[in-house]
């Protein structure tokens, strides 16, 4: 038997803890990347794991990654993340989400919690009658920022796409400018409305065809098969679905001088960054330009915290910041050769004293 702690994605975790709780079934690991800045943010995962082992390193992943995206938004807040590992026999049960609360209330705030994959706006709220500890709840009132993230994720990487077609093509405007986005779900189709408002071309992509064929008819676009997207001749191809797809085989058929999207964890392996500079293709690094949506619920919690709501244009004021991060790491990657993820990387470590 190894030690977890001798896992590859083992970063100095501050905390990796197993909860268990017999009688409503819940397992579920929580892990505490970093709690430098504040404390550690970040959602909790539902899933099926074939085997413990992924549900660890997914949970050790993702924690990292918070670190850094929470660090990289400027956010007073450390990385952490939760992984509810799916009974075999049963969903979420009002019990299991009880217990799940119980647990992040026994930290006492150096963890604090909100939606991920296979959690819903609603199991937060279940959530949230065990501890407060919670964020990405039902706000009241167009002012109000909160709830569901997808919104702000989305803001946040149109303001990006347009900072990266002025960096590598020089427009400071959308007109014409062709994007091949992946995925048209909450994150991907808010940002195919937003692009399409600025005159923007767009092809456009999803397992779920139906839901493609839906959007290009409101949005004048075209659509493309899933797995042709990745080789679509355009100007940015926009990745808002799966992680992992810019692998050996995916940057070899990219056909467009621009990456950037949100979904998480888009380059397969360490390496994969060099391969797109290498290939002369400018790549936004995942976690700074999807940061939109850790900011509103970051900023829905200190709101909470202090018995206000959170202002929605405080969210705005700084999903307008993501262009200035990017460019800074763009600078940087064009003066020094570094590819563009580990710019990002070592300004993130840096940041929360690594
Ligand atoms: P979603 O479930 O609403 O949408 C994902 C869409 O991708 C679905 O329509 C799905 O059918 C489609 N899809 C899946 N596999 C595909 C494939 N191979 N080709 C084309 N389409 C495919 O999820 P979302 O909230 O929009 O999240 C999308 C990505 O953005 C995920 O990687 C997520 O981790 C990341 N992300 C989301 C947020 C957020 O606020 N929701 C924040 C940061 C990052």
């Amino acid at each position: 038997m190894t030690a977890f702690w001798t896992e590859a994605d083992f970063d100095d975790h501050e905390l990796v803890q197993l909860v268990r709780d017999r009688a409503s079934g819940l397992t579920a690991i929580i892990a505490l990347h970093s709690t430098h800045l504040g404390p550690g943010a970040g959602g909790t995962r539902f899933w099926h794991y074939p085997d413990g082992k992924d549900a660890l390193r997914d949970a050790l992943r993702l924690s990292r990654g918070m670190s850094y995206k929470n660090a990289m938004a400027g956010l007073p807040m450390g990385g952490g993340k939760a992984v509810i590992l799916a009974p075999e026999n049963g969903g979420k049960t009002p019990e299991l989400l009880a217990a799940f609360g119980d647990a992040v209330e026994a930290l006492h705030g150096r963890y604090v919690t909100a939606e991920d994959v296979g959690i819903a706006e609603a199991d937060m709220v279940a959530v949230s009658r065990r501890t407060n500890y919670v964020s990405g709840l039902p706000v009241k009132g167009a002012d109000s920022a909160g709830g569901d993230p997808g919104p702000f994720t989305a803001m946040g990487i149109f303001h990006g796409i347009k900072a990266a077609v002025r960096h590598k093509l020089g427009k400071d405007s959308l007109a014409g400018v062709r994007v091949a986005v992946q995925g048209t779900g909450s994150v991907g189709g808010g940002v195919a409305r937003l692009l399409a408002q600025e005159g923007a071309r767009l092809v456009l992509s999803d397992i779920n065809q139906d839901r493609a064929a839906t959007l290009a008819r409101e949005l004048d676009a075209e659509t493309a098969a899933p797995d042709a997207i990745m080789g679509i001749a355009c100007d940015v191809f926009s990745p808002n679905a799966l992680g992992a797809i810019l692998d050996d085989e995916g940057i070899a058929r990219l056909d467009a001088p621009i990456v950037a999207g949100g979904a998480n964890n888009q380059l397969a392996r360490a390496g994969h960054g060099q391969q797109l500079a290498d290939r002369g293709i400018l790549y936004a690094p995942d976690y700074v330009i999807n940061a939109g949506g850790i900011i509103s619920v970051a900023l829905e919690y200190l709101a909470r915290q202090n018995g206000q709501p959170c202002d929605i244009n405080e969210v705005r004021k700084r999903l307008v910041q993501i262009p200035g991060r990017l460019e800074e790491i763009w600078q940087q990657s064009d003066a020094t050769g570094v590819s563009s993820d580990v710019v990002a990387d070592r300004m993130a470590q840096t940041l929360i004293g690594r």
